[in-house]
């Protein structure tokens, strides 16, 4: 009965409450988080950016573009001979994001393969979606913690292919097929979980369609699932928090914009 009751209420994405770091809080206390870069450099900082920026203690950015290693946002300038899968073995990572500037070659398979395995917390986009659709969505129903997918109307349809009903139907579908919170990304994006929450979020600035406003996206969500351990609350949370710095940058807003009003956005949640 309460599984009935679960699945036919549909939420409505408020702001959200947020919680000041406790007096003992450290940096890693507050989540850290591990972005799988790849092909497209620009793409990967802009999640790892907006992770940071979305409350993430501590940010690892781990790009080819200094060989293997990644570049952690605090000394950027610094070559770290740590590769992916060092970091992937380092418990204190909270959650692990591959997609934004991965690419869709062998390496970065290789690269989405090692993220899969790793036992993390994930969150799912871009490329990585491309490439999750060619094995099939439900693969990803035995992870340990459901993962956050954020697929755009192209990428659900890559994923899922035709699945009838409206959005909030055809989400919770998605959601149940592949054991994960999904992000279903557009004006009125639509947040569903596998144990059959839903939530629709109010219209977003049109503003959003433009490069880069979905890996800053997939950034917060990552804080939020680092700082909650719940991916439907994280992911709503992000959804609000992104659609606020969407109508704080205001029209003819870019990604950085985007990034640069999270913190009035977050201090709007206290
Ligand atoms: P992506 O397609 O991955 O670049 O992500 C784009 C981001 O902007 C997502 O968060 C979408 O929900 C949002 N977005 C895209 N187009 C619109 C639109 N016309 N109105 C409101 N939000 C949009
Ligand atoms: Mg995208």
């Amino acid at each position: 009965e309460i599984g009935i009751a679960a699945e036919s209420a549909l939420l409505e994405i408020g702001r959200p409450t947020l919680v000041p770091p406790l007096p003992s809080a450290h940096k890693y206390s507050r989540g850290y988080v591990l972005v799988a870069g790849g092909a497209m450099a620009g793409a990967a900082s802009l999640a790892a950016d907006a992770a940071i920026r979305a409350g993430a203690g501590y940010v690892a950015l781990a790009g080819p573009e200094h060989g293997e290693g990644p570049l952690a946002l605090v000394q950027r300038l610094a070559v770290d001979p740590r590769t992916l899968a060092d970091l992937l073995a380092d418990e204190r990572v909270d959650v692990a994001v591959a997609g934004p500037g991965l690419g869709l070659n062998d390496k970065a398979e290789a690269r989405l393969e090692s993220v899969l395995a790793a036992g993390k917390r994930l969150v799912l986009d871009a490329d990585a979606l491309t490439l999750i659709a060619k094995r099939g969505a439900e693969t990803l129903a035995g992870l340990d913690a459901p993962p956050i997918l954020t697929p755009h109307e192209g990428e659900f349809a890559r994923l899922f292919g035709d699945i009838s009903g409206n959005k909030v139907e055809r989400a919770r579908e998605a959601a149940r097929r592949s054991g994960s919170v999904i992000i279903y990304k557009g004006n009125d994006s639509v947040v569903a979980s596998p144990d059959g929450r839903a939530a629709i979020a109010p219209p977003a600035p049109s503003w959003l369609a433009t490069a880069g406003t979905g890996d800053v996206l997939t950034g917060i969500a990552a804080a939020r699932y680092a700082a909650t351990g719940d991916p439907f609350e994280a992911a709503c949370e992000a959804v609000w928090l992104h659609g606020a710095a969407a109508r704080m940058a205001g029209p003819f807003l870019i990604a950085d914009d985007l990034i640069e009003a999270l913190p009035r956005a977050l201090a709007a949640c206290l």
